[in-house]
């Protein structure tokens, strides 16, 4: 490492990960500023970022919506929803099929806040039906909450579906859109979503630091005295950039320069549907090639989204994630590992800035490692 004003010069291995992602170089150089949190500067960047959010959520703030950020990771956004979105008397529906699912219902734990749990499979899709009937059994409810692309698995939830469900019965409807925001079209109308959670470090392909929530407004102010967190209270950060146009708080002020650089290169990249286009062909050439040297996905295809695929650990005895893992590292990629309670799998991202070519060389280590190993998938 060298000391002084150079910039790095070198590649890191690249991130085949659910986030922090690989980001682009123009990114990173954006953080090598001090920016004021109070100067009208960064100020002015953080309200353009926030209009820039809502164009790009197909919302406006004339539509009734509006966007805040929030220190943190998307965890921290999340759980802002419930600790300052949910009355004392409320009680929120999750539907789970996968560890972020689950990380909602610990959340609710911890805020003693009354719920009740829609699981499905981690290979199957939350079940509108379902949903639907329990809606109608228990009056209680008045928040439902669904996890869009539940990374756990790569598995993409019918948010749509769910969200008429949701309207038909006048609850509010809580949307985790964090591995899927900027990568996948949400319509908001259609889908009557009223609280929308992603973070700085996902598809928008920026750096850690904070979340953001996509909220609709009447929804939001009528949460006024609700917060059972000061640091996560939702109405209040967003009354502080109404009046200041500043976060509460120390902002992450780093990030918030990479974020701004990322949204640029969203847009030149043809905004979502570009990016979509992208993350598309990543992961076919991604299964494809998997495919061909003898490794299969998790999930059926028909469920199976294009940000994170699961792949089946090879049935071969000399197969060991640990040492499989590291010997892929040392040939300078970063695999992840599963997550998933039913099925020893490893996951590859192909989010962030990746390209059919880093699939393709993804996809060459890994045959080499089993090669090296002595893992036969043809087994
Ligand atoms: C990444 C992610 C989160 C948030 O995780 P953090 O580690 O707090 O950023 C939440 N939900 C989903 C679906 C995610 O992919």
């Amino acid at each position: 490492m060298t000391t002084g004003s150079s910039l790095p010069t070198h590649k890191d291995k690249p991130l085949f990960t659910p986030g922090p992602l690989t980001t682009s170089l123009s990114v990173k150089v954006a953080m090598l500023h001090d920016a004021g949190s109070w100067h009208w500067e960064f100020n002015e960047k953080v309200r353009a970022i926030r209009e820039r959010l809502l164009a790009l959520a197909g919302v406006s703030r004339a539509g009734g919506f509006d966007a805040i950020l929030l220190q943190g990771s998307g965890t921290f956004g999340v759980e802002a929803v419930f600790q300052s979105g949910v009355s004392p008397q409320g009680k929120v529906a999750v539907l789970s099929n996968g560890a972020y699912g689950e990380r909602m219902v610990l959340m609710l734990q911890r805020a003693r806040i009354d719920h009740v749990v829609l699981r499905t499979p981690e290979d199957v899709p939350n079940d509108p039906a379902a949903l639907d009937a329990l809606l109608a059994r228990d009056p209680a409810v008045t928040h439902v909450a669904a996890v869009h692309c539940e990374t756990t698995t790569g598995i993409v939830n019918p948010i749509a579906d769910l969200g008429r469900v949701v309207r038909s019965h006048r609850k509010t409807y809580v949307v985790d859109a964090m591995s899927s925001f900027g990568a996948y079209p949400i319509d908001f109308e259609a889908c009557g979503i009223d609280y929308l959670v992603s973070s700085a470090n996902k598809c928008i392909e920026g750096v850690p630091g904070f979340s953001f929530v996509i909220c609709r407004r009447t929804v939001l102010d009528a949460t006024a005295g609700w917060a059972r967190s000061l640091s996560l209270d939702l109405l209040d950060q967003l009354k502080g950039f109404e009046k200041n146009g500043q976060f509460r708080y120390t902002p992450p002020t780093h990030s918030v320069l990479a974020f701004e650089q990322a949204l640029a290169e969203l847009d030149l990249e043809g905004g979502i549907a570009g990016r979509a286009a992208r993350y598309r062909t990543n992961h076919r050439v991604l299964v494809e090639g998997m495919r061909r040297i003898g490794l299969h996905g998790h999930l059926p295809e028909a469920v199976q989204g294009y940000i994170i695929t699961s792949f089946v650990y090879p049935r071969h005895p000399r197969f060991d994630w640990p040492d499989f893992y590291k010997r892929v590292a040392e040939k300078g990629f970063i695999l992840y590992p599963g997550k998933i309670s039913q099925a020893d799998t490893f996951r590859i991202g192909n989010i962030g800035r990746l390209f059919p070519s880093d699939m393709k060389a993804v996809v060459n280590a890994v045959a080499e490692t089993l090669a090296e190993m002595g893992v036969d998938t043809a087994a």
